[in-house]
């Protein structure tokens, strides 16, 4: 097989200590399939093992590399909650849908362990627990309501609260007046779970074409045909998984208006010495902070510190979201204030209105699962599972995670400007967070 040609991979710890990217083809000549499926990161990977499972035929195509996108760069966290805690669902869904969301956040993660199990993916996937840290005292009792709330109503009583010191101990930071643990939560290396999935896909006879941007869509009035510079695909029916890298408007497809993309940065450190590694996540949590500008880290194999955060609203990598990320890493962890740094990279995350990924058919036959904001490495293997479901003609309750809601955004057009307003005024917001 030839060298295939895409964008690289971003410089980043996950790149650094992947396993091998199994040899992949680009698409050239032209193939039929029952599913076609634009975009290899997990939404459209996990849409195809959950496909394949129903025995429908289905190929994936991908631009670049598989988990090139948000899922071979991100912070490998799937965590039991969504952005909004589930004190905060009840007030505004009521008790139903919040227990309705609840379930399928723990599916998720089910699902994710699952797919791990499955494909045996050597991916790090552990339950490490996950902490949601409280930015301020209003924060601290949300997330106290949020505890009561699962304790009384789901008779979940996993979750408990840390205190200061606590925090202190397990953290390694008094900046937090407390956090929410569920011990529940996963972590993986994202890239090599991409990369395993993939494999486990390839061995099990689903088409994976790589460096094959789809150029053109066409529907006609059985098939849909998707054309690359080689190649060309007919199927019946599409899935569009390309999240916040989407940019289909040219080929007639207009999700790009639903979603706001937006950059998330990430440093890691040099290796730390043992004796200030053991101060830092010393019971091997991973962390996700209230902010409204969220900051999240956790403890590498290695002794080497991830931090990210807030990335350049216009997507360009700039030097100072870099500085801006040290200063405030400093800030969490002072013994850190003058670390080597070893990695730095940004991706893009996709927003929506309600915070919520969605999941629907967009016109008859195109079916896409969009908008996990920094929450998708659970939620892409339920929504792919979803989705699989549909594709089949299924009906599906997922509450808010339905298409139903999702329109496209006012003023989208102005999104660059509104979201530099909007990151001004939340930074203010966090700042006066007590
Ligand atoms: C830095 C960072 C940190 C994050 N941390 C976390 C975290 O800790 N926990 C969490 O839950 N979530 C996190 N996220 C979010 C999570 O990574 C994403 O929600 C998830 O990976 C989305 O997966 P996806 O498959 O939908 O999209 P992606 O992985 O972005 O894949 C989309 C793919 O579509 C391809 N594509 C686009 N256009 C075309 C085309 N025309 N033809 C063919 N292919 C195309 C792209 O090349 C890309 O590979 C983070 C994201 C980032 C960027």
């Amino acid at each position: 097989m030839g060298a295939v040609k895409f964008i690289n991979h971003p410089d980043s710890v996950w790149a650094a200590t992947a396993n091998r990217r199994s040899e992949l083809p680009s698409l050239k000549g032209d193939i039929d399939t029952e599913v076609a499926i634009i975009g290899g990161g997990y939404s459209g990977l996990s849409t195809a093992h959950h496909l394949s499972k129903s025995g429908i035929d289905c190929v994936i195509i991908e631009a670049n590399d598989v988990g090139w996108g948000a899922s071979g760069r991100n912070g490998g966290m799937a965590v039991l909650r969504y952005k909004m805690g589930y004190s905060a669902l009840v007030t505004q869904y009521g008790d139903e849908i919040a227990a309705r969301l609840y379930q399928l956040i723990l599916d998720a993660v089910d699902t994710l362990e699952s797919t791990v199990r499955d494909y045996h993916i050597d991916c790090d996937f552990a339950r490490y627990g996950h902490i949601t840290a409280a930015n301020g005292h209003k924060n601290l009792a949300m997330l106290e309501a949020d505890v009561a709330w699962l304790s009384r109503n789901r008779k979940d009583h996993a979750v408990s609260m840390l205190d200061r010191d606590q925090m202190l101990k397990q953290v390694g930071t008094s900046v937090y007046p407390g956090g929410y643990l569920d011990p529940r939560s996963a972590g993986i290396h994202p890239l090599n779970y991409a990369r395993g999935l993939a494999a486990g896909l390839s061995n099990k006879g689903i088409p994976i074409y790589v460096g094959s941007p789809v150029s053109s869509i066409k529907r006609e009035a059985a098939d849909i045909t998707l054309t690359t510079h080689a190649g060309r695909v007919r199927a019946k029916k599409l899935v569009i998984a390309t999240n916040a890298y989407t940019d289909l408007r040219q080929l007639g497809v207009n999700l790009s208006r639903r979603i706001i993309p937006v950059s998330t940065s990430v440093l890691t450190t040099a290796s730390l010495s043992p004796a200030l590694a053991s101060q830092i996540l010393s019971a091997g949590h991973l962390v996700t902070d209230t902010r409204h500008l969220v900051n999240y880290f956790r403890m590498l194999p290695g002794n080497r510190l991830l931090y990210g955060g807030r990335g350049d609203i216009t997507g360009k990598e700039s030097l100072d979201i870099y500085q801006g990320l040290y200063r405030m890493l400093g800030k969490t962890f002072p013994s850190l204030s003058e670390v080597a740094i070893e990695f730095r990279w940004s991706g893009k995350v996709a927003v929506t209105m309600d915070d919520f990924p969605h999941f629907g058919c967009l016109e008859d036959r195109i079916f896409y699962a969009i908008g996990y904001g920094g929450r998708g490495v659970a939620l892409t293997n339920l929504l792919g599972k979803l989705l699989a479901g549909l594709v089949q003609g299924e009906s599906i309750d997922a509450g808010p995670l339905n298409s139903s809601r999702f329109g496209p955004i006012p003023f989208h057009r102005w999104r660059i400007p509104g979201m530099q307003a909007i990151a001004g005024y939340y930074w203010l917001l966090d700042k006066l967070e007590r």
